[in-house]
């Protein structure tokens, strides 16, 4: 079945009840604009795959979906609009529709060009200097997502001076001169990439604590294509994700240790898609962390992220902090958890931060102490210095450390 036609298959049992908007966090970031929400993207991808010919303005309604899937739950059939978006976006790449995203053009030849959406591939590795690691068939897994949000907050302050036209100019001419690109290496913010650097280095430490051996490819690392995948870009991920895949079994690698839930559900549910007889086992990092931990006297909260709790019904990390502390949840957590604003940081950066804020209130709201378990959440979250990552906050309660 082509793309235009699943659209149909999916758009077609819509009912129009709306259940699905109470849940959607973009329409209120969107001043209720109802093609900017959940029910809205599903009326007009139907509208759209039926009127192919008119000159229809999609790219925004479909990019700036978050993926959080928070849709699937509420709709009486089932419908999920965060699926109806990527394939809205994949037709769009394929120019079924109308003109493709400058800066998600731009992204793509970078990543095609230099392995990272950045250009940053000599960057994502310094972190691990200094650290020795096992020879081993288990490798850890960056994905280059702890590495990348110094980047991208230096470019999201940047673009609240910047028109949008402007943005999609420039992307134009770096994707003609993508060797540019690169000089955003210059561009980032110094103490985040500090706090960044160190996470990464507790979740090393908090594995090995554990008693686990592993390896890690270092400068070979290969960023496994979130950003191709999530912009649409299907077909490049096909062979994109085969390349990878090819190189990693030249390695030898049969685990992978993911340690962000954006590159864990890639791994794990979008790579077996594409790559037939895909055997590498996919795990997440706090499922493997086995450790003896004091308990903690603060009164915390968690974002549990879209990407774990909605997509993979992962909950391993919760079951640690409630361990170890005081939870206390937000209105919306579990199945109902609301997304942190992250993956609109780029393209959407107003709405973004309208997204971050509404969630970051409701969780302070909750409690002072804001525990993360994604470096996206972490980074639109962090409002303040009470917000902290899952690996810190445990390693800050190992006995006799
Ligand atoms: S909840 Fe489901 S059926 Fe109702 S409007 Fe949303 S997508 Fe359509
Ligand atoms: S996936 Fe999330 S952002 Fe996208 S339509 Fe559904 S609830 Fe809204």
């Amino acid at each position: 079945m082509n793309t235009i036609n699943k659209i149909e298959e999916i758009t077609d049992k819509c009912i129009k009840c709306g259940f699905c908007e109470s849940v959607c966090p973009t329409l209120p970031a969107f001043k209720y604009n109802s093609i900017y929400g959940a029910r809205g993207r599903v009326i007009l991808a139907g509208y759209a795959v039926n009127h192919m010919d008119e000159p229809l303005k999609l790219d925004d309604s479909f990019y700036s979906c978050l993926d959080c899937f928070a849709c699937e739950n509420a709709c009486p059939v089932g419908i999920n609009a965060g699926v109806v978006s990527e394939l809205l976006k994949e037709s769009i790449t394929e120019q079924k529709f109308n003109e493709k995203n400058p800066l998600a053009e731009m992204m793509k030849d970078a990543i095609l060009k230099y392995e990272n959406p950045l250009g940053l591939k000599d960057q994502c590795s310094q972190w691990s200097d200094g650290i020795e690691f096992d020879k081993s068939d288990t490798i850890i897994l960056t994905g280059d997502m702890y590495q990348l949000m110094p980047y991208t907050r230096f470019i999201n302050k940047a673009r609240k001076y910047i028109d949008s036209a402007i943005v999609n100019s420039f992307s134009k001419i770096i994707s003609k001169n993508i060797n540019l690109i690169t000089l955003s290496r210059h561009f980032y913010d110094k103490n985040l990439r500090i706090k960044m650097d160190y996470e990464l280095k507790n979740i090393v430490y908090l594995l090995k604590k554990s008693g686990l051996k592993f390896d890690y490819l270092g400068q070979e690392e290969p960023y496994p294509g979130m950003f191709l995948y999530d912009l649409g870009y299907i077909n490049e991920f096909k062979e994109y994700s085969k390349n990878i895949y090819k190189f990693l079994k030249s390695k030898n690698v049969k685990t992978i240790i993911a340690i962000d839930p954006h590159t864990y559900d890639l791994l794990k549910n979008k790579y077996p898609l594409f790559i037939r007889d895909f055997d590498i086992n996919i795990v997440y990092y706090t499922d493997l962390i086995n450790l003896n931990l004091k308990k903690s006297d603060e009164k915390i909260t968690v974002q549990e992220p879209c990407h774990m709790v909605l997509h993979n019904n992962s909950y391993r990390a919760m079951d640690i902090l409630n361990n170890i502390s005081d939870v206390k949840l937000p209105d919306r957590n579990g199945k109902t958890t609301m997304c942190c604003g992250g993956p609109d940081e780029l393209l959407y950066p107003e709405i973004s931060y309208s997204i971050s804020r509404k969630r970051y209130e409701d969780l302070k709201k909750t409690a002072d102490k804001i525990v993360t378990v994604c470096p996206l959440c972490y980074n639109n979250l962090s409002y303040d210095d009470n917000v902290i990552d899952f690996s810190e906050f445990v390693r800050n309660l190992i006995i006799n450390d």
